[in-house]
């Protein structure tokens, strides 16, 4: 595809999720790069961002919330920035096809199966949001629907319908949000039809992912990401890694390969029970999962003389922690490989470890997120010394 077009969306202004559209994609790279230089360059060079061969229609994980017009149509889309008013949109450049389709089918079925949707000021209506969910490799897809009340009465027949129109669709759950709260998905949830998760494929394993379970967006550049993180641990079969905010443990499963044993830790129960049954299924024996804060673990790690010698991590846009950090630099690991997603709190805490005996070797931006200001990095970092 022709990355120089300048593909402008008719919605960018109002949905203002992709702060680069109108930008050729070369220029959105530059930007990126600056951006990341600018934030990262004290600590060492900054290798050129890797781009994406393909910036469009990239997201596996489509979202959609569900109203109604001034005139009463039902609309899907997003909500306005910092605003709950929704943004229709009939298109999106960046998220997956398939998903956005089956989005627009329910969105068609509504008004025949006498389905209201969820009115955030009145608490009245049923359908709130819709979320799918694709395994690009695996074409596994999870439908989510959100529902402002436990009580869907023509559930049966629903799902008959959809599966009608879309047989590709391998699982459909309903979760319950009933609070006033900008998160989509409440905490019940029930499978209504097959497995309750989807299965994808990443760097040669294969991963099941339930729906509260965190699973990166891009998959084409997750790959890139995940190679980059393993190159940088250049491990040799020897080590011990702790793979910190591992989510279903990908990373973690992809390094047990090369490692002598890992140990994964992550807050989200779903995620952590997705892990331990990934790594059962993938027959990896050399890992093990714990649920809790990464801080928490660490800390309690380093309190009782344990050691690592490396340290993957990869936390959410807010960053680390000091507990976190601290922790780290007592149980003094070789090498810790960072992957971040916001460049900004990468920088707060590269200067944290810079001060306790650690210096950058390497930087380097991967854009997993086209169109959009944001911007993952993976950095090597190493003890002084070593
Ligand atoms: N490494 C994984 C997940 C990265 S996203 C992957 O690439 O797929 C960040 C993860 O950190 C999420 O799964 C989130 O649930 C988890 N998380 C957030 N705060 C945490 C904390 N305080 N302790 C441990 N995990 C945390």
């Amino acid at each position: 595809m022709n990355t120089e077009t300048l593909n402008i969306c008719k919605n960018y202004k109002k949905c203002g999720g992709c702060q680069y559209q109108g930008l050729a994609y070369p220029k959105q790279l530059e930007k990126k790069q600056k951006n990341v230089e600018a934030l990262l360059k004290k600590f060492g060079k900054v290798n050129p961002i890797i781009g994406m061969k393909e910036p469009f229609y990239y997201r596996n994980k489509v979202h959609a919330v569900f109203d109604r017009d001034r005139r009463g149509n039902i609309i899907s889309g997003t909500y306005e920035a910092n605003s709950h008013r929704v943004v229709p949109i009939e298109e999106c450049l960046i998220e997956d096809k398939k998903c956005q389709e089956i989005i627009r089918t329910i969105r068609g079925m509504l008004k025949s199966f006498k389905i209201k949707t969820y009115d955030e000021d009145t608490g009245y209506g049923l359908l709130r949001h819709v979320l799918v969910r694709r395994g690009a490799k695996s074409g596994e897809i999870m439908v989510v629907l959100v529902l402002g009340s436990p009580i869907f009465p023509s559930k049966n027949n629903f799902v008959k319908a959809l599966r009608k129109e879309h047989p590709e669709i391998t699982t459909i759950l309903l979760n319950v949000n009933s609070k006033k709260t900008s998160m989509v998905l409440g905490e019940k949830e029930s499978v209504i039809y097959g497995k309750g998760f989807i299965r994808d494929e990443l760097c040669g394993c294969t991963f099941r992912i339930s729906a509260k379970s965190f699973y990166q967006v891009n998959p084409v550049q997750t790959e890139v990401l995940y190679n980059k993180a393993i190159e940088f641990a250049a491990l040799t079969g020897k080590e011990r890694v702790i793979d910190a905010y591992c989510g279903i443990g990908t990373i973690g499963m992809i390094a047990a390969k090369h490692a002598k044993e890992v140990i994964g830790v992550e807050l989200n129960k779903d995620a952590v029970r997705d892990a331990k049954l990934n790594a059962k299924e993938n027959n990896v024996k050399n890992i093990v999962f714990r649920q809790g804060d990464a801080g928490e673990f660490m800390t309690a790690m380093a309190a009782a003389g344990e050691k690592a010698d490396v340290v993957l991590m990869d936390p959410p846009r807010a960053g680390s922690d000091e507990a976190f950090l601290s922790a780290v630099v007592k149980l003094a690991p070789e090498k810790v490989v960072y992957v971040s997603c916001n460049p900004e709190t990468l920088a707060r805490d590269l200067k944290y470890l810079t001060r306790k005996g650690y210096e950058v070797r390497k930087i380097q931006p991967v854009d997993m997120f086209g169109f959009t200001v944001h911007v993952e990095t993976v950095v090597l970092i190493q003890r002084k010394d070593t």
